[in-house]
């Protein structure tokens, strides 16, 4: 067995995976009378009477050629939240095995393992908001799976060293989850390019931020083929629906829009931090290679309930070690980042 082979719980390595009607049949088909389908079309435009592609071979294709990876090593996922709650079922046997966080970080890991009965231990970011390769270390035993490096990380905004994630990765037994949410926000490189001196990572995309199509559900994970190979296995087998699939296609082909909205953002971003910085009761505004900021205000509650009364809406992070007393403000367009600065304005001249 290999690495890989040895992490995955024995039910899901002899796991017969269902066999769809789209999946047992290749060749040319004339008739489809396989899936018990509505053969007169569809009660609304467009026809969306067939079962869509369960393997969306042709937005693999495009992810493949852009990321420049193997279709085979995309899992594409109704969100990468299923991309995340699939891997622990691969990997993470039930009151058994253990995940490592490093919090202040995205809470979907913790819910996903809440979920699936698998405990989690935390090592903490330091002060800095590093990565604590020690304290990964200290919470690692032989029964820990899933190590979660979000990076850029929510809520802090900061990208962490490629090159350190690497170290980790090497130094780790399990897989490594690199969420990648925000990457195209930041110039640190992707893990994407490392892949292949790292069978143990599994690297996390998503198009529901800097694409702008987060009402379409769609996030991939790009791994070894090994790995990739079981997702498809335990998934639903049409997870993504056709409409997503054929949306992304064509978002495909106006990727320059997706550009001019990063520029844009981190232009806005920019912008944003120095205006806050500036304000009194700003006491932070934390570097971000994100499309949000992390501003440390000495009374976020206070700042948070006067966005709201203003019918602005943030999220207040004062409860989340290490980010006490700090809203997390998503970049907005100038008019929405301007009302932001104002609001702000008025709450500290109370
Ligand atoms: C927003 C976000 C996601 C996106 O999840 P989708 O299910 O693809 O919409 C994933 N990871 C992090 C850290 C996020 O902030």
């Amino acid at each position: 067995m290999n690495m890989i082979e040895r992490l995955v719980r024995p039910n899901i390595r002899t796991l017969e995976p269902y066999s769809s009607a789209r999946k047992e049949f290749s060749g040319r088909g004339r008739i489809f009378l396989d899936a018990n389908e509505n053969p007169f079309g569809s009660p609304i435009p467009g026809a969306h009477n067939r079962y869509p592609d369960p393997l969306q071979t042709g937005l693999k294709d495009l992810i493949a050629a852009r990321f420049g990876v193997a279709p085979e090593s995309i899992f594409v996922g109704n969100g990468s939240d299923e991309a995340i709650d699939l891997l622990f079922r691969v990997f993470c046997e039930p009151r058994t095995d253990n995940v490592i966080i490093c919090p202040p970080t995205y809470g979907m890991y913790e819910v996903s393992a809440a979920i699936n009965d698998v405990s989690v231990r935390r090592a903490s970011l330091t002060a800095r908001f590093g990565l604590d390769r020690e304290a990964i270390a200290d919470a690692t035993d032989d029964r820990s799976k899933l190590l979660f490096i979000c990076s850029p990380n929510n809520p802090t905004g900061n990208a962490f060293d490629p090159d350190e994630i690497a170290r980790i990765a090497s130094d780790f037994g399990g897989i490594v989850v690199v969420d990648e949410a925000y990457g195209e926000f930041s110039d640190r490189g992707s893990m994407i390019t490392r892949l292949a001196d790292h069978e143990n990572v599994v690297v996390l995309r998503t198009f529901s931020k800097a694409w702008g199509l987060a009402a379409l559900r769609v996030g991939f994970a790009v791994a070894g083929a090994g790995i990739v190979g079981l997702l498809n296995n335990i998934k639903p087998p049409y997870n993504v629906s056709g409409i997503a699939q054929d949306a992304i296609i064509d978002a495909f082909r106006n990727e320059v829009r997706v550009a001019e909205s990063v520029a844009m953002t981190i232009a806005g971003r920019d912008r944003l931090a120095a205006d806050l910085s500036r304000l009194r009761s700003v006491e932070r505004v934390f570097p971000s290679d994100a499309n949000f900021l992390l501003v440390r205000i000495g009374d976020a509650d206070g700042a948070y309930r006067f966005l709201l009364s203003r019918g602005i809406v943030v999220r207040n992070r004062n409860n989340v070690e290490l980010c006490e007393g700090c809203l997390r403000i998503t970049i907005g367009d100038d008019h929405e980042n301007d009302a932001v600065l104002a609001a702000l304005k008025d709450f500290e001249s109370l």
